[in-house]
């Protein structure tokens, strides 16, 4: 099949979070089932300076800008990347969504529409390379408007609609869906109006011939008020086309067998050697530097979702317990300040570096002896399967992915532990739970064992895609 994968950022070219090791890793493993899988990503600034060698294969025209696509490959791979090159829109810097004060690019309706009107020129094969799509695969709001505006044509692809977060949901005022000059047949409430308001999600989980969300368990939590955001009805009624396929890692990037950015290797047969990794994290942090502390890990971005609040309340208890703990993440400055203030109370037992740091965040894969994930809800999670291949043991909530891919102690054979409810007592003693253990090395090192045993390459998922590709196929219009 000809897959025209659509994303708003792609690893390693532009990541803000799991989207990006999506796009980064699933388009390689279709390619490697024999499928002509591309990429279309905006042409952001930082991508720009990452890809000398992009060449010019098409141009158009949207909104009174001349746009250029361009081609090239996605770094370390055979993978085809088109860009779509407005300067007015994406030569910009920083974030792809939000300006330095971390509010919303004031003008995004416009950036991602321009984007989405793109992907419609090339679904629909008007550019001047010829390449017939059988299958437009989006992902998230930033490409929500493109099912949508190619229900338009009775000539078009199969669309596919992947959901990686319910809560973003790209919601703009209805002026400017009039301003963009968007299908008035679309706007009404099977469509893409939600409350008066332009709503881009709804765009692809009305109109994609197929959706599906990355864990089976997040399929069927959206279908509830409690994570459906306003959208579990719509999401009830198309239930007969909504699906979950539990997300793959990317093998290569992530092995601690062959990790460049480790300290120290290590593998199931060497796995004595991640000793020394924990030595050099507690080093860099300034920890105590003791073996027998069972040091827990996180690296996130600083939200609500993550569990930021339970964690924070969880705080003076956990404070009292023997263990240390070290935080990477970026992003509300309430959660950034409160954890840079607990790096100064507790410098030997916690560790906190606010930011982005892709070599940290393996280096505290591979250094920690757990994982926190307590997530409010979370579609599937990546770090807790980077965890599992790394050795380190998940400490998770009963939601989406994280339920989907964690088994807890209690239930051999385990592979971590999940705390029965979203509150900092239940962290607390999961918490508790998790050092018992730990302090049984043979009990421990069958959890590990466990958990780095397991195949969470995409081979699997990648297959259910195609299969879902060739669903979307045959329900097309229907
Ligand atoms: P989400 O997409 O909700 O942010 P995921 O668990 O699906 O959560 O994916 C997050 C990805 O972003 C992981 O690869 C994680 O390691 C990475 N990440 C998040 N914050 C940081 C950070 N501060 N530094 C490096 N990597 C980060």
């Amino acid at each position: 099949m000809n897959c025209l994968f659509v994303t708003s950022e792609a690893f390693p070219l532009i990541k803000t979070g799991g989207l990006a090791d999506v796009a980064g890793s699933l388009p390689r493993a279709l390619l490697q089932l024999d499928q002509d899988v591309r990429i279309i990503l905006p042409a952001y600034r930082s991508v720009m300076q990452q890809v000398a060698a992009a060449s010019e294969i098409a141009s158009t025209h949207h909104y009174g800008h001349s746009i250029r696509v361009l081609q090239t490959r996605l770094p370390g791979t055979r993978v085809q990347v088109l860009l779509v090159d407005c300067p007015a829109a994406f030569d910009r810097p920083g974030n792809p969504y939000v300006d330095d004060s971390g509010d919303p690019w004031s003008d995004n309706a416009f950036r991602f529409a321009l984007f989405n009107q793109v992907v419609v020129d090339v679904a629909l094969n008007r550019l001047a390379f010829d390449w017939p799509v059988d299958i437009v695969h989006c992902n998230d709001w930033q490409s929500g408007l493109a099912p949508a505006l190619l229900t338009q044509f009775s000539e078009r692809p199969a669309t596919l609609f992947t959901i990686h977060n319910m809560a973003y949901q790209g919601l703009f005022d209805k002026q400017s869906y009039f301003d963009l000059g968007l299908p008035m047949s679309l706007w009404h409430l099977n469509g893409v109006e939600f409350h008066d308001l332009f709503s881009f999600i709804k765009g692809g989980l009305s109109y994609a011939d197929c959706i599906n969300t990355v864990s089976s368990q997040y399929a069927l939590e959206i279908q509830t008020p409690e994570f459906g955001y306003g959208l579990a009805d719509l999401l009830q009624y198309r239930a007969d086309r909504l699906f979950g396929i539990l997300n793959g890692i990317d093998t290569e990037v992530w092995n601690p067998g062959r990790d460049e950015q480790l300290v120290q290797k290590y593998n199931r047969r060497t796995l004595d050697q991640k000793a020394d990794n924990k030595r050099a994290l507690q080093r860099y942090f300034g920890l105590t530097d003791d073996a027998s502390l069972p040091l827990f890990g996180m690296i996130s971005r600083l939200v609500e979702q993550k569990g930021l609040e339970i964690i924070l309340q969880a705080m003076p208890a956990l404070a009292k317990m023997p263990l240390q703990m070290v935080f990477l993440g970026s992003g509300q400055t309430q959660y950034e300040t409160a954890l840079r203030d607990l790096a100064t109370t507790y410098p030997d037992r916690i560790g906190v570096t606010i930011g982005y740091d892709e070599q940290l965040s393996h280096r505290i894969e591979a250094g920690c002896d757990a994982y926190l994930m307590p997530s409010m809800f979370e579609p599937c999670g990546l770090n807790q399967l980077y965890s599992l291949r790394y050795g380190t043991i998940p400490l998770v909530t009963r939601v989406g992915g994280l339920a989907d891919s964690v088994r807890d102690y209690s239930r051999p054979p385990a592979n971590g532990f999940i705390m029965p409810d979203f509150t900092s007592k239940s962290l607390v003693a999961t918490v508790r739970r998790t050092i018992d253990v730990f302090h049984h090395p043979q009990r421990w090192r069958e959890l590990q064992l466990n958990a780095m045993a397991e195949d969470h390459s995409w081979k699997n998922s990648a297959r259910e895609y195609l299969q879902l590709y060739q669903k979307a196929v045959e329900l097309q219009g229907q």
